[in-house]
């Protein structure tokens, strides 16, 4: 059986909440394979998605696997307008703007999307 999105942001919630016993979801903002754009928690709430690196940012999860592949044109296009959003409201550049795996020890969000946000970081504007 294939999760829909749905089911998939539950399992997420269910994991964050039930086993590493966090108040709800730890990401702020998750983009499903169709662009959807999900509320995981509040902005002004510290964020639980980055080890030692949760405080003065946002974190956003893209659902799918970003090893090989970059997310669907809907799904980049979403995270495009959120990151345009966020920049603009929070006056950050580019270069603001980071992978997981450069601010700890892991392979997320995979070198598909690692690599478009190294393209986007060197973006002027
Ligand atoms: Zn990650």
């Amino acid at each position: 059986m294939k999760l829909g999105d749905v089911d998939f942001l539950r399992a997420i919630e269910n994991h964050h909440r039930d086993t590493r016993k966090w108040a709800c979801i730890g990401y702020h903002f998750l983009i499903g394979r169709n662009g959807q754009i999900y509320e995981g928690r509040p902005e002004s709430a510290l964020g639980a998605h980055v080890h030692k690196h949760n405080a003065g940012n946002l974190g956003i999860a893209l659902l799918g696997d970003f090893t090989k592949e970059l997310p669907p044109q809907a799904q980049l296009a979403s995270l495009e307008q959120l990151l345009a959003r966020l920049r603009q409201k929070y006056a950050l550049q580019p270069r603001h703007v980071f992978g997981h795996g450069q601010l700890g020890k892991t392979t997320c969000p995979g070198p598909a999307l690692q690599a478009w946000i190294h393209r986007y970081r060197l973006r002027k504007s």
